[in-house]
């Protein structure tokens, strides 16, 4: 039984005051939602102020990034057990906006993946086609590629702490959603692929859908048989539209 699971990546977004307002009236909003795992992934620099406003609550903090390697000379970067001293049980790795803005690979989420999992943080691991690479008919490919990479190395064990995220880059802050058929014919075949390549360890791994995800899509989405929740960008900084995203199961509303 996969426990559904809806993160929100809050990007370069909002000031000091804006990050705890929201992160405190999430915490009203989501205090009695059953059943769904939440987090939500503010900047780094907000972290600890974000961590006083949803302690002993029912959401988790995460990070948007880190570094590989645990201290160092490593001017500008965040370790993993950084993120865990403050308070994170999650970090977001291999987004598409640091994979193709940053030039990240995925030797170098790999690092990173690693890194998070030993000081025991759960990676959200990120992968999904550009809209040229869809429309060659490379989509799977692409991500085949991307899973191979960024987990290359783990077992079955490590694999049970990761979630993955399948976002269509061509979905990401464009309104355009892919469908929900779309999205579990990916989801489907990353499944087919953990199971070939982990044994019944991929049973049990989260594949989250990311690609504008708003409070009218997500059902449709939750409804296919290998989404297990969502990576919300744009829609997580509104805690009415985030908190209705969590609750888009009747018993929860
Ligand atoms: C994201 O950045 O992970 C994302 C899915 O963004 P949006 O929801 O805005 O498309």
């Amino acid at each position: 039984m996969r426990t559904p699971t809806v993160v929100g990546n809050w990007k370069m977004n909002t000031t000091l005051k804006e990050a705890t307002a929201l992160a405190n009236a999430l915490r009203r909003e989501l205090d009695r939602v059953d059943g769904v795992e939440v987090a939500i992934c503010p900047p780094y620099v907000y972290l600890l102020d974000v961590a006083d406003q949803v302690r002993d609550s029912r959401i988790g903090l995460g990070a948007q990034d880190c570094h590989w390697e645990t201290r160092g000379a490593f001017t500008g970067e965040v370790s993993p057990g950084m993120l865990r001293d403050v308070g994170c049980a999650y970090v977001v790795l291999g987004h598409s906006e640091r994979r193709n803005l940053m030039g990240e690979k995925d030797d170098l989420v790999n690092r990173k993946v690693r890194a998070a999992l030993a000081a025991r943080l759960t990676p959200i691991v990120c992968v999904g086609e550009l809209l040229e690479e869809r429309d060659r008919g490379a989509a799977e490919a692409v991500v085949r590629g991307q899973l191979e990479g960024s987990l290359a190395g783990l077992g079955p064990a490590e694999l049970e702490d990761v979630i993955l995220a399948y976002e269509p880059v061509w979905a990401i802050g464009t309104g355009r959603t892919a469908t929900p058929g779309q999205a579990q014919e990916i989801h489907a075949m990353i499944r087919a692929w953990l199971r070939k390549r982990f044994g019944s360890s991929g049973e049990g791994v989260r594949i989250l859908y990311g690609g504008s995800v708003k409070p009218d899509n997500m059902a449709d989405l939750m409804a296919q048989a290998d989404v297990d929740g969502a990576l919300v960008g744009g829609a997580s900084l509104e805690a009415a539209s985030f908190a209705s995203i969590v609750k888009y199961r009747k018993e929860n509303r």
